[in-house]
């Protein structure tokens, strides 16, 4: 019987986007349109550091150069919260969309505005829809040139708009100074599955997502990674028309019962912010380094 490890701390982390800055809706919503739209995130952030606050849970925050320029506000909160700021790019354009010389633009001038805002170092990035993967591990270097520690980006899954299946599961370092810290999923048979966040989350049932946490603390003897957006809480965001049945049913799938969930979640578990897990004190990157060396 495997030993139970009640101590293990999960990292929680959430996206700061905004519903219509979700890439499936790049085809519908173009990105001139943005300035014009509602914007919801500073309510849905204001919520989500509530409820992380009743459950004295510390969190990090990816945060868009594009959402930190226009709400500093939302900045602030997260910092004055004891929260980790972390990148999630300027634009929310795919890294596997940019050249290098656009995907440092993109992450150096988000880490910079990000930084101004907040008065703390940014050190952690993850890349919009999780797309380092094969075709661009350059993305790396150019992480490591432009100072951050860790990036959260390969999600080691096969899905059709992102993944890197055969990539490792649990933390390791991917270039020197540099972790990757892959969102988690459950060695299934030969298949890595979804377990840490975004629609899966929404669409199991709460129960099946416990269980495969509580496998990866238990079995893995590993911190499991999990992630949200603050428009996962947000049942009233206005609905983006015309989209496909698939993007539809992605988007706002059980939309109005994830808030409800996250709090179990909160509380079923010990969480803690990214750096703290994984640069801290606790850090153990158990993983061997792989030959992740660029194609
Ligand atoms: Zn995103």
């Amino acid at each position: 019987m495997p030993t139970p490890t009640p101590a293990l701390r999960n990292a929680m982390s959430i996206d700061v986007e905004d519903y219509f800055q979700v890439s499936a809706f790049a085809p519908y919503i173009r990105r001139e349109d943005w300035n014009g739209l509602e914007c919801r995130v500073e309510r849905n952030v204001d919520a989500i550091l509530a409820l992380l606050a009743e459950q004295q849970v510390k969190a990090t925050f990816f945060t868009l150069g594009w959402i930190a320029e226009r709400y500093p506000q939302v900045v602030k909160a997260i910092v004055a919260g004891g929260h980790e700021l972390a990148s999630h790019g300027y634009g929310h354009e795919r890294a596997s969309d940019l050249s290098p010389a656009a995907f440092l633009q993109d992450i150096a001038s988000a880490k910079k505005l990000l930084e101004d805002l907040g008065g703390v170092p940014v050190v952690g990035y993850r890349a919009p829809s999780f797309s380092i993967g094969k075709g661009n591990l350059w993305a790396f270097d150019v992480l490591r040139d432009a100072g951050y520690r860790y990036s959260s980006s390969v999600y080691p899954i096969a899905h059709d708009h992102y993944g890197m299946p055969d990539s490792p599961r649990f933390a390791y370092p991917v270039r020197e100074g540099l972790l990757e810290i892959p969102v988690t999923t459950l060695r299934m048979g030969s298949r890595n599955l979804p377990s840490s966040g975004g629609g899966y989350f929404r669409l199991l049932p709460y129960a099946l997502s416990r269980w495969m946490i509580r496998r990866v603390n238990e079995v893995d003897g590993e911190p499991a990674v999990f992630y949200f957006h603050p428009w996962e809480i947000d049942p009233d965001q206005p609905r983006v028309a015309g989209i496909d049945a698939k993007t539809r049913f992605r988007h706002y799938v059980n939309i109005a019962r994830t808030q409800g969930r996250i709090v179990r979640l909160l509380g079923d578990f010990r969480w803690g912010r990214m750096d703290d897990i994984f640069l801290g004190r606790e850090a153990s990157p158990r993983v061997p380094a792989p030959s992740l060396s660029p194609a």
